[in-house]
């Protein structure tokens, strides 16, 4: 990038811990916060916008939005084995990388500067994030119970190796327990510790599969992720609903569970030990695949998450708003962008608020107006390295030729129909 300086003035700052700070000038230099101070510089005027640090969606399957609607009102069993996996046992490169694509979109319309996603066909996923420039985490995902099990995992370690995307992180997704044995775990957990690279993984999402490990293993699914040194690099864990109190200790200071809870709700999960956790500083949001969230907004699986803390505990003064905030703002830790906090040094991932709209007027308190208000269209524009990416309440690019790109494919893949799936809920 050449030398490229961008200065706002006149900016009210929202932080990271959910702290206003009014009247700041912010000077941007080569994708890089470089000064944030009370002195009014000469600059572009963000008079009425608030700003705050770009979300992260930390445990995703971007791909799955060609899915998104294709299998409602059935049990998370039907969801998984007679829908879902056979669908995408027929998945051809080309819906994963339009579907990836559609994603992006969505995710960086609502604010995303950066997700966590698990899938395979790589090589799709690159090029859609190459193309798009959301900050992506990609996990290879790996079945162990697969027959080109090696195959994936050799791929999948030449492609961390030859990564040089700035924007783009990689790291191996051994899909879960259930699907990975404890050996495998381990030869990819070994991987991972020599690549430098983390994992990402499913754990205990349901109480089944940890009965079903109990039977199977003598162990609950975080034990086996434990010995099987899973957690002795950075990992994120999708879910974790059914991880208890007494196998807290166990998670590592880089380990990091995202929660879902509209997942939850609408293949109705249950909420498992999580509201006895959350206080804990092992959570953050994602917002699982579309297939089964239908949306990728993580300020509406926020939304989501207090309402039902609030009723869980039938006490509304928990959940509080900087808690939601801070469990949104959490994610950036867990990925290697430098990003999620407005100070200098950090990367300018940036959302740009304006809460001058009906339905987020009267601004009393802009944290309320944001968590229980506001939508996308209260987003006026997005930076990622201080590059836009949304502007004017529109992104920059193309997105009527997306959607029929879209529309075409789901033709495609409605012909193709359902094969057989490789794997079992
Ligand atoms: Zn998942």
């Amino acid at each position: 990038m050449k030398n490229n300086i961008i200065i706002f003035n006149h900016c009210t700052l929202l932080d990271e811990a959910g702290m206003l700070h009014p009247n700041q000038s912010l000077v941007i230099e080569n994708g890089i916060l470089t000064r944030i101070t009370s002195d009014v510089l000469e600059g572009i005027d963000c008079s009425g916008l608030v700003i705050s640090p770009g979300f992260v969606n930390l445990h995703t399957h971007a791909a799955m939005n060609i899915f998104k609607g294709i299998a409602e009102d059935v049990s998370i069993d039907a969801w998984f084995n007679e829908e879902i996996w056979p669908y995408e046992s027929k998945m051809e490169e080309q819906d994963v990388y339009l579907g990836t694509r559609l994603a992006m979109a969505e995710m960086m319309k609502n604010g995303v500067t950066a997700y966590a996603d698990h899938y395979f066909s790589p090589n799709a996923i690159l090029r859609a994030a190459e193309e798009m420039g959301i900050k992506t985490d990609l996990a290879i995902t790996l079945f162990g119970f697969a027959p080109n099990y090696q195959d994936d995992l050799k791929q999948a370690i030449e492609l961390i190796r030859q990564n040089k995307n700035e924007r783009v992180h990689l790291r191996l997704g051994p899909h879960s327990p259930y699907t990975c044995s404890p050996e495998v775990l381990k030869e990819i957990a070994g991987h991972a510790k020599v690549l430098g690279c983390g994992l990402h993984i499913h754990v205990s999402e349901t109480q089944s599969q940890v009965d079903e490990s109990i039977q199977n293993y003598g162990k609950k699914p975080l034990e086996i992720v434990y010995e099987s040194a899973c957690l002795d690099v950075p990992c994120i864990i999708g879910h974790g609903l059914y991880i208890t109190p007494e196998e807290h200790p166990l998670l590592q200071k880089d380990t990091m569970i995202s929660l879902s809870p509209k997942t939850y709700l609408k293949l109705a999960m249950g909420l498992g030990h999580m509201p006895d956790l959350i206080d804990d500083e092992h959570y953050a949001i994602g917002t699982d695949g579309a297939a089964s969230s239908n949306s990728l907004n993580p300020l509406e699986q926020a939304r989501l998450l207090g309402l039902v803390l609030k009723d869980v505990y039938q006490d509304a003064r928990k959940a509080k708003l900087e808690q939601l905030w801070k469990l949104l703002m959490k994610g950036h830790e867990a990925l290697p962008f430098n990003s999620g906090k407005l100070k200098e040094g950090y990367s300018a991932d940036l959302i740009f608020w304006d809460l001058n709209q009906v339905h987020t007027m009267p601004v009393y308190n802009p944290l309320a107006s944001i968590l229980y208000s506001a939508n996308e269209t209260n987003i006026k524009a997005v930076m990622i390295n201080g590059e836009w990416v949304k502007k004017d309440y529109q992104l920059l690019l193309d997105e009527t030729l997306l959607i029929q790109e879209v529309n075409a494919q789901v033709q495609d893949l409605l012909k193709r129909g359902k094969g057989k799936a490789k794997v079992h809920f």
